[in-house]
């Protein structure tokens, strides 16, 4: 494969493999279903990089079954099962733009939310599901037409990640103080773990006290998210994870390139920036942190 010129980015080049961490680590959150390749290569470029561990998480029930089977013959890998923010309302409502590859989508209305939860719950009884998610709040996709099938399926979510006692993985997008309301009236389960933490510092003391664990993607590397990185500063050591969400959010200087989960270190060494210590040492703490979300 020929290279590009310097300065020249390719957005369809896949970024060059960064210098290995020294002390292994997992990506908590990822999506190698909307990745190109296969599983067994990616797994390997992760873990030439000492990424050796995988959250895979499901968006809709095709990825929730796919993430638990993907789970199942991989040792590597740990999934988590559910009805993403913006799909609960498509099941509801239907939607022509879906989430899903499926494309189109006929109504199918309450029953069929319920019908899909059931499901949901079948799926998060496996061993291998470690967790239930990513659920939540998305009031950037979802419009006010969608939010009362959202905020059902968000709350459906958390009695099966309790009853069942996995770790609950939140989406909140634009959503801050409804996630928060929501998981307060419901009761958090024991592990909850925001993804792609967007919240700032004030929301990241209120995590802290709550205990729920806070995951930073490569937009903390973003020149506009200072916000995230006065959060990342704050958090404590014990609740921070590291997770790519890739295809999405690729880290500087890469962004807009396709993501993967070996490029978790670029955005662990921005991380170790931003807290003001060595690499090693944060390595050392996400990789506990991680085990320790997820129960694994
Ligand atoms: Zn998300
Ligand atoms: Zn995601």
């Amino acid at each position: 494969m020929s290279s590009n010129a310097p300065g020249r980015s390719d957005k369809h080049t896949a970024p060059p493999l960064p210098e290995p961490l020294r002390v292994p680590v997992a990506d908590s959150h990822t999506h190698l279903d909307m990745q190109s390749g296969t599983v067994e290569e990616a797994l390997a470029k992760a873990a030439s990089v000492g990424v050796t561990t995988l959250v895979q998480v499901g968006c809709d029930l095709a990825g929730s079954r796919w993430a638990a089977e993907t789970a199942a013959a991989h040792d590597a890998v740990h999934a988590t099962v559910a009805l993403h923010p913006n799909e609960a309302p498509r099941i509801v409502h239907g939607d022509p733009d879906g989430w899903s590859r499926q494309g189109a989508r006929q109504p199918g209305g309450d029953a069929a939310l319920d019908d899909a939860l059931a499901e949901i719950d079948r799926l998060a009884a496996l061993p291998q599901v470690r967790g239930v998610g990513e659920t939540g709040l998305d009031h950037f996709r979802t419009g006010p037409e969608g939010k009362e099938a959202q905020e059902r399926s968000f709350r459906a979510h958390i009695e099966i990640a309790k009853r069942h006692g996995k770790t609950l993985v939140i989406h909140d997008r634009d959503a801050h103080a409804d996630v928060l309301r929501v998981l307060k009236e419901e009761g958090a389960p024991e592990r909850t773990v925001f993804h792609c933490y967007s919240g700032d510092a004030e929301m990241a003391e209120v995590c802290a006290r709550a205990g729920y664990y806070m995951s930073f993607a490569g937009n903390v590397t973003f020149k506009n998210a200072q916000n995230l990185r006065d959060a990342l500063a704050v958090a404590p050591p014990e609740l921070v994870l590291v997770e790519t969400d890739a295809p999405f959010l690729t880290p500087a200087p890469y962004r807009g390139r396709p993501n993967a989960p070996y490029l978790v270190p670029v955005t662990v060494r921005a991380m170790a920036d931003v807290r003001g210590v060595d690499e090693d040492t944060l390595a050392t703490a996400l990789a506990a942190n991680t085990a320790r979300a997820f129960g694994y």
